[in-house]
């Protein structure tokens, strides 16, 4: 048996019911294993692949707090540190109630590949409860968030690990987490990122996931030579990165024609209309069939099925696992040209290696949607060295990083005998140098 299958079977025995991180285990270490083979003695001697999938630490707490009724509910809190190689862990938190320790587990390891390909020093994490902010008041949110920070503070700080936003987690819960770190700790210091721009934050970090897709979307496709022009673009989500990713899509001459959430979708012919999509997502807290009740030329549809209509190219951008081998199919037989991911693994492995089959180019989440945690990274710069950058000069930093990690996977899948791989791209090119690091740094 191959080193890397080894790992695979390991990971599946010693961590069961955690289906979505054997999931990118297995993606990851399969794409990898052509590097892995030219240094095969030294890693297995080294045990790398083993310390590479075995979290550093992992943190689980209890999350009491008293909601609007005087009741006491109890959440659980995740804090998986996977990788500090190649710099203080970084990554988001997610509320949600789907979240357990094997979908932390999963963010985190993607992660450490996605951080790394931004070419800044930012080691993999991963965070978040089973609480739901849906439908919670403002003060139950502000408790759930304070009484998070209050076990979390122990295990973070500005040069340690530096949480963010993901689903559920947006500008709200992060002014609350970091009024609380800074009333225990008594440090005003850039230990969260997406921060409000009067406490730290930075210009662009909002739009930056989703404008950041549309970065990579546009570099791969003008490598063919194609335009995103007047091209019809199915978007899944109505979150903060396909709010952003619609908004750059249209920036930038492209037609973005649906949008979802997890009771619907609307399909609108003549563009989502992005000031009403803001205005029921970012304001009102509504829902998609909210948008199609004001908007006179869009259809909703009830539950899934975003991915049946006819378009160029898709951005899935909703959550993990939301395009299947079906999906694929039918994705494939309305001729789609591209599919960039906005989510984290939104696409299952029979439906990726779908895609790649039939010569569908395919912009991997850890690449794709790198503008998030890049810009991140940009904050925490800014923080530390206590300045502010303005719009465009974050904006312009974004564009370069999108298009060299482009470049850097392109060229790790020609180096590999893989064009136009970009996932063995991806994950090559990320991978090498956090083994280059951890190699460096003997076995801790
Ligand atoms: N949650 C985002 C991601 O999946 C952003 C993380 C961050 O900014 O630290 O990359």
């Amino acid at each position: 048996m191959s080193y890397v299958d080894e790992v695979i079977n390991q990971i599946k025995k010693e961590n069961p019911s955690e289906p979505e991180f054997h999931q990118t285990v297995t993606e990851v270490l399969k794409s990898i294993e052509p590097a892995v083979l030219e240094k095969e003695e030294e890693y297995r001697r080294d045990a790398l692949l083993e310390r590479l999938t075995n979290p550093e630490r992992q943190i689980k707490f209890r999350v009491p707090w008293v909601n609007d009724e005087g009741e006491v509910e109890v959440n659980t809190g995740y804090r998986v540190q996977f990788n500090s190689a190649i710099g203080p862990v970084k990554g988001g938190l997610r509320f949600h109630p789907s979240v357990n320790l094997g979908i932390i587990k999963f963010l985190g390891f993607e992660q450490i590949f996605k951080n790394s390909l931004t070419g800044l020093p930012i080691g993999g994490a991963k965070g978040g409860s089973n609480f739901d902010p849906k439908g919670k008041s403002d003060r139950e949110v502000m408790t759930f968030c304070q009484n998070f920070m209050t076990e979390l503070y122990k295990y973070i700080n500005a040069d340690r690990d530096v949480p963010a936003g993901d689903i559920g987690v947006g500008a709200r819960e992060i002014g609350y987490l970091f009024g609380q770190y800074k009333k225990i700790t008594g440090q005003f210091e850039g230990v969260l990122t997406g921060k409000g721009l009067t406490y730290g934050g930075s210009l662009a970090r909002t739009e930056a996931t989703g404008y950041g897709l549309l970065y990579f979307t546009d570099t791969l496709l003008k490598n063919e030579d194609i335009s995103i022009k007047d091209k019809d673009i199915i978007v899944s989500g109505a979150g903060n990165v396909a709010i952003y990713a619609i908004e750059k899509a249209k920036q930038l001459g492209g037609n973005p024609i649906t949008a979802s959430d997890s009771t619907g979708w609307v399909y609108d012919p003549e563009g989502i209309d992005l000031k009403l999509l803001k205005e029921i997502k970012e304001v009102r807290r509504g829902r998609m069939y909210d948008y199609a009740a004001e908007r006179p030329s869009a259809e909703y549809h009830e539950g899934k099925g975003v991915w049946t209509v006819d378009g160029d190219i898709a951005l899935p951008c909703a959550t993990q696992n939301e395009i299947d081998l079906n999906d694929a199919k039918a994705l494939v037989d309305n001729d789609v040209i591209a599919v960039c991911e906005g989510a984290n693994m939104p696409s299952t492995i029979d439906a990726t290696n779908y895609f790649l089959d039939n010569d569908v180019l395919f912009g991997p989440a850890k690449a794709a949607n790198a503008g998030g945690v890049a810009v991140s990274a940009l904050e925490m710069t800014q923080n530390s060295e206590r300045i502010h950058w303005t719009f465009e000069q974050v904006d312009d930093m974004l564009k370069n990083i999108m298009v060299n990690i482009f470049n850097n996977i392109s060229n790790a899948a020609d180096k590999y005998n893989k064009p136009k791989n970009f996932v063995v791209g991806a994950n090559i090119h990320g991978f090498e140098q956090v083994a280059d690091a951890m190699q460096s740094q003997g076995i801790v």
